[in-house]
């Protein structure tokens, strides 16, 4: 399909955008010399720039557009929905039919007792509703001062000043001020990266027993949750060692901590089943969703909560003092719960799960064999690969990280297909309805960008081991 929308020239655009649109994580000047990609429209798994350049898109967008881009019936539900009742509020003891039937549905599929949802407009605000709930839960229960919560070092749970304190990301603490008070990493179980000679399960043990460590240097009373996500997303798709998650459950049972489960990539599909603590085996008192739940088509987040925290909370005979405008927003809301009426009805975790995993599992564990691919891993449709010089020693390059990283991704772009780096590791997400012979395109895509990085750094001196 050539076809492009009429619009301004891509150089007229790039120039209004530099002058007034100011991006999120990009250094706008560095940004308005070359002048921004534009896309103007996307269709199932492809997207198209103001080029016309047709470009599969192999991250759905930021891990969202889980059902494909441009369908109909969700397009159709916003509009009814918008004519119905386009926006109330639910603080004020008033609801909506919208918001109340999307709780439902998601209590419907969440495990155990998570049975009530809290909503916010995105992931990174449904972390900070997390911070003062199991904060607000301690106080409840009479423990104000058990308000500390330990994340991970490289998790990501958003850019507010709540969600990037809890998130572990370097570059993010390095502005602003950031952590807040009282929450605090240990380390991530990131085994290629960080494991030296021990085997991945020895080191999914040490990493989850940090947890025990730092929860007895703080002292048990000053300790109120810990979050992390069940495979990390934005820290380069980190899948755990099979022993980390059962013993960060075994520790959180056992010293009495809330678990918080952040599903914002992982729920709803993205690892074959609803949410990643399936997958995983982990029982969360609360977790966090966004993203996936509707698909991306609007923005909706929010937090599953189990019974034991709403019960607390719901019965202190106060106000909880927090919400947003936007909570359940109506419009948002009947659009997440059509995706999830289509999952089902299109049986999307049975494609994930029996046709898409596995045929893409095969060809990505085939990508090993690339020599500048040092491991190549898939749980569900969330995918990496890290670039090496050496893969005997996992060995990083000599060049700055990400150098590596960024070249294959623009090699990528030159090759229209969208894969992120996260340093000098390609990660993938595609859509979940993505087609075997889409894979077939993905794959022979992501074959040659890979077969023209290494020779272009072959050629610029840059295949040397740090
Ligand atoms: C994207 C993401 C968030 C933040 O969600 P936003 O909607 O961007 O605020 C939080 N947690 C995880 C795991 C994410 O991937």
């Amino acid at each position: 399909m050539t076809q492009i929308t009429n619009h301004l020239p891509t150089k007229e655009l790039q120039a209004l955008d530099a002058a007034h649109h100011m991006h999120p994580f990009t250094e706008d000047a560095a940004l308005a010399k070359k002048g921004a990609r534009i896309i103007t429209r996307g269709k199932g798994v492809y997207l198209t720039d103001s080029e016309g350049h047709e470009i599969l898109d192999g991250m759905a967008g930021l891990w969202c557009v889980n059902l494909g881009y441009g369908r109909k019936d969700l397009a159709e539900v916003a509009a009814r929905q918008m004519e119905e009742l386009c926006y109330y509020n639910t603080f004020f003891q008033t609801s909506h039919v919208p918001a109340i039937a999307l709780a439902a549905k998601i209590a419907e599929l969440a495990p155990g007792d998570l049975n009530h949802v809290f909503y916010a407009g995105s992931g990174s605000e449904a972390n900070d509703t997390n911070i003062r709930l199991v904060r607000r839960y301690w106080e409840v229960k009479g423990k104000p001062e058990k308000n500390i919560i330990i994340a991970r070092k490289n998790g990501y749970h958003g850019s507010t000043m709540g969600g990037g304190s809890l998130g572990g990301m370097a570059g993010i603490h390095a502005q602003g001020g950031l952590p807040i008070p009282n929450i605090t990493h240990i380390g991530q179980p990131h085994w290629y990266e960080e494991g030296g000679d021990m085997t991945p399960e020895e080191f999914g043990l040490i990493r989850a027993r940090e947890l025990e460590d730092k929860i007895n240097e703080l002292g048990v009373d000053r300790v109120a949750a810990f979050i992390g996500e069940p495979v990390q997303g934005a820290g380069g798709v980190v899948i755990p060692p099979s022993t980390y998650w059962p013993e960060i459950q075994r520790i959180c049972d056992k010293y009495g901590i809330l678990l918080i489960a952040d599903e914002v990539i992982t729920g709803f599909g993205r690892t074959g089943n609803w949410f990643g603590s399936d997958t995983l085996g982990i029982k969360p008192h609360i977790m966090t969703i966004a993203k996936g739940l509707s698909s991306g088509y609007a923005p909706i987040g929010g937090s599953i909560i189990c019974d034991e925290v709403y019960n607390t909370v719901a019965n202190s005979g106060e106000d909880f003092n927090h919400g947003y405008t936007y909570c359940g927003h109506p419009v948002a809301a009947a659009v997440a719960l059509r995706n999830l009426e289509i999952m089902e009805e299109e049986n999307i975790l049975d494609h994930v799960r029996n046709v898409a995993h596995p045929y893409l599992a095969k060809k990505w564990s085939a990508l090993a064999d690339h020599p500048l691919v040092g491991e190549a891993r898939l749980i569900g449709l969330m995918g990496t690969i890290a670039l090496t010089p050496d893969k005997a020693t996992r060995a990083a390059f000599a060049s700055e990280t990400g150098t590596i990283g960024y070249r294959c991704r623009e090699r990528c772009f030159a090759n229209n297909l969208v894969m992120r780096h996260v340093g000098d590791r390609m990660i993938i997400s595609p859509p979940l309805v993505i087609k075997p012979e889409e894979i077939d395109v993905f794959i022979e895509r992501a074959t040659k960008s890979l077969d023209e990085t290494y020779a272009e750094i072959k050629a610029d001196g840059l295949l040397k081991a740090a």
